[in-house]
């Protein structure tokens, strides 16, 4: 093994208390861990920031209460790679307009809704925007891998030609799930409020690129999920978006019990607030 790889082997589970694949960070990409994940604390909602050294990523920009603008610079982040909306539900689309407006954002990923349909205004709101500012609007097709500097991105639903009826039960199932990798580093999965039905077709298409370090667990640790996929994920650490006290009851007792009893270390933002994670390529150690 190279000198400096045992190094970092050493020293981060020594520095971090860790667990493997992903430790305890500031947030900012370093050497040692360069690629990080920061789940920020928008209460009932997502928000997860992926940085590398070349790129930032806003995945999903919580409730319009949250400030999430007010959150990502705080990370000191005034600027995105990408910015993506997993689907069009207020607690995911809701800070997507005001980041929009607020910091220089060069494409963003969402799908269309179809016009007929009432999804929040906020949906409309960031679409407006990104007119408004001449950013490019982007809906990537499932299978799509692209690659933004050091950071891939697999979109792995949800697949086309689905039945979707468009229904707010169905919105969820719209999720964008995406796996973002950086060689080296690790890899992690976020399914947005994916349900058992997509969660199905996961399985049935993707079940192979499921493999992750880090799962940030669908719609907020709901009961909506299907131990069976959340374990296909292979992840020794889990991370719930959720908001303290929120009047859904996330997350579902059951899942939080299916994620440790599979060995992974649950980290929650209604408990821990903000999360940073550093990923630093020694989870297959
Ligand atoms: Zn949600």
């Amino acid at each position: 093994m190279p000198a400096l790889l045992l190094l970092v082997v050493l020293l981060v589970p020594l520095l971090a208390g860790c667990v493997p694949g992903g430790a305890r960070s500031d947030g900012v990409p370093t050497a040692d861990a360069p690629f990080t994940l920061t789940a920020l604390d928008v209460g009932q909602g997502d928000a997860t920031l992926l940085r590398t050294a070349q790129v930032a990523v806003l995945v999903d920009t919580g409730d319009p209460d949250a400030d999430v603008v007010r959150l990502l610079r705080r990370e000191g982040v005034d600027r995105l790679d990408l910015l993506i909306v997993t689907h069009a539900h207020l607690d995911h689309v809701g800070g997507a307009a005001a980041v929009l407006a607020a910091m220089p954002v060069s494409v963003v990923w969402m799908h269309p809704v179809p016009d007929a349909h009432p999804v929040v205004a906020e949906h409309h709101a960031a679409l407006r925007e990104a007119e408004l500012r001449g950013v490019p609007v982007r809906g990537p097709p499932e299978g799509a891998s692209v690659a933004l500097g050091d950071l891939v991105l697999e979109v792995l639903g949800p697949p086309p030609g689905r039945p979707y009826d468009w229904t707010r039960g169905e919105l969820n199932n719209t999720s964008i799930v995406l796996r973002a990798t950086v060689a080296g580093a690790g890899s992690v999965l976020l399914a947005g409020d994916a349900e058992r039905e997509a969660q199905a077709d996961l399985l049935a298409n993707h079940r192979d690129r499921l493999r992750a370090d880090v799962l940030v667990v669908p719609h907020h640790g709901s009961r909506t999920s299907d131990p069976e996929f959340l374990l296909a994920t292979g992840a020794s650490l889990a991370i719930i978006s959720v908001g303290r006290g929120n009047r859904h009851g996330h997350p579902a007792v059951e899942i939080v019990d299916a994620l440790e009893a599979a060995g992974m270390d649950v980290r929650r933002t209604d408990r821990d607030g903000t999360v940073r994670i550093g990923l630093a390529g020694i989870a297959a150690g």
